[in-house]
């Protein structure tokens, strides 16, 4: 079996002008990725995420992987990340060919399902899975005024026990949102907060110190990606778990993360990181040191259906039935259809828990019709 061709397709949802919404860094309005649509000799068609812009995905698999990739069997996937850092001059690092190969990585694996009639999960080694549980992603900054407390609340009333939300613009108006967030969640809910990369280590480490009451699992990017020896202040500094990852493409930058005790938690994306074969290796190397494992999700439905896969696969190492400390999966409740309207059953996470597709590969359906309304190419 070969890979016969590989297409790129740009997506994109644009929220109207009042309704754009992020975190303490700055608003967006367009929503953009990539899906990867592979097919091979035999007929069968795999799909992966790009989580990148699709003009940049579609000119870096032209000029740098095409030649590659037509021709390639589907089983070899892994050598796509390992030519990724061999076969591009000194690219491999790079966040745009990451991003692009984890599509095509994503893509071979929902193939290789496919052809022995497995989900990824269990291909990647997973014992049986049939649900985890799921964690909204919400209370984000608004362009326009907006009442905070609104989302979380409809999150706890969709279910959600496990809530992350934006903080990050100056320590009183955190310490406001987490009160609110808690106050909605109950005791027993479990908190996570999301700084963004926008403070400098005596800012975050003001912050971690003075939201401690409220009980927070994790303090996500709490100075920017790319601070090393801000992560390791403000690490060496508190006592809540530190995460990150979503900016970290490759191996090697995730090596240095657990390496360094830079973070308690990595969260790869599916779709930036390297693809499903990168992220195994993220987790195996993550989990030998006892460093734990949660994705980072604010993808197209494909991502999601990939990070579902991939989360279902990892192993709790080294912890017990006696003392779980469950997987969780990030649920996105912002406005965005490449989310919800793309896949023929949607993976729903009302409840807080999300089934994991059994059927093969990713074990999802793609609906054409969704795809040709959010496609910017015709
Ligand atoms: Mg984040």
């Amino acid at each position: 079996m070969q890979i016969s061709s590989v297409e790129a397709i740009p997506l994109e949802h644009s929220l109207p002008d009042g309704h754009g919404l992020g975190d303490a860094r700055n608003f967006g309005h367009a929503r953009q990725t990539t899906l990867l649509r592979l097919e091979t000799d035999t007929g069968l068609v795999g799909w992966g995420e790009a989580f990148a812009p699709g003009r940049i995905v579609a000119a870096t698999v032209e000029e740098l992987l095409v030649d590659d990739v037509v021709g390639m069997d589907p089983f070899a996937v892994e050598s796509l990340a390992t030519d990724s850092y061999t076969s591009q001059y000194h690219f491999g690092g790079d966040v745009f060919l990451q991003s692009a190969v984890s599509g095509i990585d994503i893509a071979c694996w929902d193939i290789v399902g496919k052809a022995v009639d497995r989900p990824i999960y269990r291909l990647l080694g997973g014992t049986d899975c049939e649900s985890l549980d799921a964690y909204a992603s919400t209370m984000y900054y608004t362009e326009a005024e907006r009442p905070p407390a609104a989302p979380i609340r409809d999150a706890v009333d969709a279910g959600f026990d496990a809530v992350k939300i934006k903080i990050g613009a100056g320590t009183d108006g955190d310490v406001e949102r987490v009160r609110t967030a808690r106050e909605i969640l109950g005791d027993g809910g479990r908190l996570m907060v999301d700084m963004n990369g926008n403070y400098r280590p005596h800012q975050a480490i003001e912050t971690a110190r003075a939201i401690a009451e409220y009980g927070v699992d994790w303090i996500e990017e709490p100075v920017p990606p790319e601070n090393a020896s801000g992560y390791r202040d403000v690490t060496d500094a508190i006592d809540v778990p530190v995460a990150a990852g979503e900016a970290h493409y490759g191996r090697f930058a995730f090596k240095d993360l657990v390496d360094e005790r830079a973070v308690d938690i990595v969260q790869p994306n599916l779709g930036r990181c390297g693809g499903l074969s990168e992220a195994r290796l993220i987790a195996g190397m993550a989990t030998t040191e006892n460093v734990a494992v949660r994705p980072h999700v604010w993808n197209s439905a494909v991502g999601v259906a990939a990070a579902v896969q991939f989360a279902a696969s990892v192993p709790d190492y080294p912890h017990s039935r006696n003392v779980p400390e469950p997987m969780l999966v990030e649920f996105d409740r912002s406005e965005n259809p490449l989310r919800e309207d793309l896949l023929e059953t949607p993976i729903d996470p009302t409840g807080g828990e999300v089934d994991v597709p059994q059927g093969p590969g990713l074990g999802v359906s793609i609906d054409e019709d969704a795809l040709d309304r959010y496609r910017l190419d015709e």
